[in-house]
């Protein structure tokens, strides 16, 4: 079915147990994000936090329970359709050997360096790129130059934010950056994405304070959930 992504995220009931090892990650999992919010994943390592991501993706079916997103439920929708449409930062960072530009337009089929450039931008990663020699024709990787963890994690986000997708997921990729970048990205993420849903999982408090909800997961239930202000 095709299907113009609106943004909300429905997980009703959701229990998860990988199917290779067989550890239970969720247990009864229940929240909704809508357009326009900013829901922040917080819990200790372990948790099923990352869970929640690769199960939005739909890299791995729900054992119980089901996820909507705009209430349909996700084995409805045509995958790559809705994949085109979320854009997701994983905590492992994964670049191409390529050049800057190339790694932040991957999803495009031409190239688009005013809309690579805003990205960059958006991503507090512009003045890093345009300090290399060949600016955002720099190489990276094996035949290029090595960016640093916290210019690796931008230089994702930039590509996430170049796709202007409808649902933005964030797994963990702020770590390597400072609390002042941290903080602008997350402003210029609060413009872009608004009246679209942003799912943060975070470790550090500042990176949440603004979220509409923060859902605090311990052994893969919500054990608390609420604002920065009520928790
Ligand atoms: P962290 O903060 O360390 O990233 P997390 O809260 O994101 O942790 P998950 O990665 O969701 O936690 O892991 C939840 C549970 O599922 C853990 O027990 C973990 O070992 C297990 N797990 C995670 N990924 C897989 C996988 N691909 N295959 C099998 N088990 C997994």
């Amino acid at each position: 079915v095709m299907h113009q992504v609106k943004g909300e995220i429905r997980f009703n009931n959701v229990s998860f147990t990988y199917p290779d090892t067989g550890i239970q990650a969720l247990k009864n999992v229940s929240f909704t994000a809508r357009p326009g919010e900013m829901v922040a994943i917080i819990g200790r390592t372990g948790s099923g936090k990352s869970t929640i991501a690769n199960l939005i993706m739909r890299m791995y079916d729900v054992t119980d329970g089901d996820i909507a997103i705009d209430g349909v439920t996700l084995p409805t929708l045509e995958l790559n359709t809705y994949r085109s449409q979320v854009g997701f930062v994983p905590q492992e960072v994964f670049l191409f050997s390529d050049t800057i530009a190339r790694n932040i337009a991957f999803s495009a089929d031409k190239m688009d360096l005013p809309a690579v450039e805003q990205a960059a931008k958006d991503a507090s990663v512009y003045q890093n790129i345009v300090e290399f020699d060949k600016g955002f024709d720099t190489m990276i990787g094996e035949r290029g130059i090595t960016l640093s963890g916290g210019q690796k994690q931008r230089v994702s986000i930039a590509r996430a934010i170049f796709k202007q997708p409808q649902i933005l997921i964030l797994d963990d990729c702020l770590s390597a950056v400072d609390t002042k970048t941290e903080e602008e990205i997350l402003n210029n993420m609060g413009s872009i994405m608004n009246n679209k849903t942003s799912i943060i999982i975070a470790h550090r408090i500042s990176t949440i304070k603004n979220a509409d909800q923060i859902l605090v997961l311990d052994h893969g239930t919500i054990a608390e959930r609420g604002t920065h202000e009520s928790l």
